[in-house]
């Protein structure tokens, strides 16, 4: 477990106070540590990288953001969305760190995997927890790395046609090589393109049903 640190720079502002009113950091951070952890890693291969992780809590347009180093990773959270999504502040607080948390361990293929697929999977573990935020929808999406809920969906799928572990070895084979497509057929037997136009079709009949 990485050391955590917590940076609130306004205390009075009300996406600080339902934050603390709801969360408790060392818990939330630990449980979003564990929950990426446990679907992207097995104990033997857990990376060992991330010493310590700086929540940033400051008022700022979007939603979070995750930069800093190897070691030392940083996730800024806005208190302007904490506050716009006061009816439901613990889960989106909670989601919000697990997909951001994900950030801090995902390979990321030296940094060359899409976008999308980044966080597709963030979102994708997001889901797994139980903390997707009430308008996610699976079938969303125009391509299968349009990214975040549309992405998430879709790995969710993949996981389940070709069995659990899937996705963990997905983001295994993002370790320390150069992004290619060609890691969904190794995978799965089958393109990542012929795999999203399933997953549109399952995803229109189960509409229909
Ligand atoms: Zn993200």
């Amino acid at each position: 477990m990485p050391n955590f640190e917590l940076r609130v720079e306004d205390v009075a502002h009300p996406g600080a106070q339902l934050f603390f009113e709801h969360v408790r950091p060392a818990d939330a951070l630990r449980d979003a540590v564990i929950s990426t952890c446990s679907w992207l890693y097995t104990l033997r291969d857990v990376p060992t990288n991330v010493q310590n992780v700086l929540l940033v809590l400051r008022p700022m347009p979007g939603v979070a953001y995750t930069t800093g180093s190897r070691t030392h990773k940083e996730i800024h959270f806005s208190l302007d969305h904490i506050q716009r999504s006061a009816s439901r502040a613990r889960q989106e607080i909670l989601g919000v760190l697990t997909h951001e948390m994900v950030h801090c361990f995902q390979y990321n293929a030296r940094g060359t995997c899409p976008g999308g697929l980044i966080e597709g999977m963030a979102d994708w573990v997001r889901l797994n927890v139980g903390l997707a935020p009430p308008h996610w929808q699976r079938g969303r999406g125009d391509k299968w790395d349009a990214g975040y809920d549309a992405t998430a969906f879709f790995l969710a799928w993949i996981e389940g046609q070709c069995g659990k572990g899937t996705i963990y070895q997905l983001n295994a084979a993002l370790n320390d090589r150069t992004y290619n497509e060609s890691i969904f057929r190794d995978l799965t037997g089958s393109t990542v393109h012929e795999l999203w136009r399933l997953y549109k079709l399952d995803s229109q009949a189960s509409t229909v049903r």
